[in-house]
């Protein structure tokens, strides 16, 4: 059933990780199974029996040609360096190559005990392996770079969070596992050989336009290259209201993907200020501050290319410096392309970006639920929509703000019915909204996965409207509690 192996990591020297063999779990079950992913990425699906399957995604049986590792890496948590943190609970099998050509990381994630556990237990529990599965998939739906969820197991074990929840593991897909907090493991130990194989392999896998530039020159470029997806992906995370919420350096993917689903959420009522984590206690990785907080891990991946830059350290650290500083324009032109999409707006005005900000502040005072006030802003082309008003708790600016912006899509080439519709292309309806993860973790957690597949189908067509579904697209009830996540993942 597995493609083939294309081992790339497992070839690196040894000090780049530990080989591990997953720990047998108890009774594993296959609870959910990416197909369309399975077939992208090469599996033979003809003769595929969920037993085996579950086997496999469990860690009882590792495929033929794999060899299992965990990745040595470190990384600043909440802004403190930590200099050993490794897969403590994850298991690399190995690379694949998928049907479109692309090498792919299979990950085996809470799959025991490993030689970088620090203490903990290495396991994942069933409620976060779901919540990364339906959130990974649905940013995938939503067409936002990010590792993929190829399978769920259950393990018949028990796992104690806060109270002993059903352990679980989950197949995580990656253009690769190469994070900032990679480069800095070496970094940290002075080992600028292993931080150059690191460059390489990274511009090799991701960056390949890079490889005739010269030593130097190339190391320079690679931090410009990740600094401008990690710009792209802030600005589409920002577009859609997500918050990833621990955006530490060991979570920051040099090849610009979403990464480690943890206490992440969208937001609904629009607040810039938003944090949902219960550990983010100073709001460091609140909404408004995503793009500045990529641009700081940014500032940590290029300290440790620094001696690769060029032999006059002054001149690296100042080349790298100005680097650095060229991500906020870049980030900030590419918000404003995502925001202008969203507004309908081909054309570029100057005055955009002022026409965008009113229309957040509007949405701010009135409380309006983020999503759907782009989604039925598509209604109001011509008139006051209705749906659209009933957003605002208080809709005077928003009155106000109407016509300024139909007196912008006057200026457009295309009729107003065609800017409603690539509106609709681009503002989805069906968000991972938390009170509807919730709930389909906790039918889960009573063996009910009904609700979690509901929600998987529903998410993986965002942006289309559909019947018999309307439910899904509600905000949360005004009784709900504040929502908060925990990062006891
Ligand atoms: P995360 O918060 O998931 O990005 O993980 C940060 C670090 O903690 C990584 O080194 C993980 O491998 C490790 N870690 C998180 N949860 C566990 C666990 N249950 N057992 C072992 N290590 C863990
Ligand atoms: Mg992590």
């Amino acid at each position: 059933m597995f493609p083939e192996f294309t081992l790339r990591y497992a070839r690196l020297p040894e000090h780049f990780f530990l080989r591990f063999d997953p720990v047998p779990v108890k009774a594993p079950r296959l609870v959910a199974f990416n197909r369309p992913l399975a077939e992208q990425l090469g599996f033979d699906l003809a003769a595929f029996d969920a037993q085996q399957a579950a086997e496999w995604f469990a860690g009882n049986a590792v495929p033929a040609g794999a060899e299992p590792l965990a990745q040595a890496y470190a990384g600043h948590q909440f802004g403190q360096f930590n200099p050993r943190l490794g897969d403590g609970r994850a298991v690399l099998l190995g690379e694949v190559t998928d049907r479109a050509g692309r090498l792919r990381d299979i990950q085996l994630k809470g799959a025991g005990m490993t030689p970088f556990s620090r203490g903990a237990d290495g396991r994942a529990p069933l409620g976060p392996v779901l919540r990364e599965y339906l959130v990974s998939e649905a940013m995938h739906g939503l067409g936002v770079p990010t590792t993929r969820a190829l399978a769920a197991v259950t393990t018949g074990e028990r796992v104690f969070r806060r109270v002993p929840e059903p352990g679980a593991v989950l197949t995580r897909i990656a253009a690769s596992h190469l994070r900032v907090g990679t480069f800095q493991y070496f970094a940290a130990r002075d080992d600028l050989e292993a931080v150059r194989t690191l460059a390489e392999m990274a511009i090799e896998r991701h960056y390949p336009e890079l490889q005739d530039r010269a030593r130097g020159e190339r190391y320079l470029a690679l931090v410009a290259a990740v600094a401008e997806r990690q710009a792209a992906l802030v600005a589409s995370w920002m577009g859609l209201g997500f918050i990833h919420g621990v955006m530490n350096t060991d979570n920051c993917s040099i090849a610009g993907e979403t990464i480690d689903y943890g206490p992440c959420a969208f937001m609904e009522a629009y607040d810039p200020a938003t944090v949902f984590s219960s550990i983010d206690e100073g709001g460091r990785y609140a909404y408004r501050n995503q793009p500045w907080i990529a641009q700081w891990n940014l500032a940590r991946f290029a300290e440790t290319l620094i001696p690769l830059i060029d032999d006059d350290q002054e001149r690296a650290v100042a080349r790298a410096t100005e680097l650095i500083k060229r991500y906020e324009p870049r980030y900030e032109a590419e918000w404003l392309a995502v925001m202008r999409e969203k507004l309908g707006l081909v054309k570029e005005e100057e005055g955009d970006r002022a026409l965008v900000e009113a229309l957040l502040e509007a949405m701010q005072a009135g409380r309006a639920d983020f999503t759907l006030a782009f989604r039925h802003l598509g209604e109001a082309v011509e008139d006051d929509a209705p749906a659209l008003l009933e957003l605002f708790e208080n809709d005077e600016a928003l009155k106000a703000w109407l016509p300024r912006w139909r007196e912008r899509l006057a200026r457009e080439d295309v009729g107003l019915e065609a800017i409603a519709e690539r509106m609709r292309a681009v503002n989805p309806l069906y968000i991972p909204r938390n009170h509807r993860v919730e709930e389909a973790l906790a039918a889960a957690a009573e063996d009910d996965f009904a609700p979690f597949d509901t929600l998987r189908e529903v998410l993986a067509d965002p942006c289309t409207e559909q019947p018999g579904r309307e439910d899904f697209a509600r905000p949360a009830p005004a009784t709900a509690a504040v929502f908060r996540t925990f990062c006891g993942t």
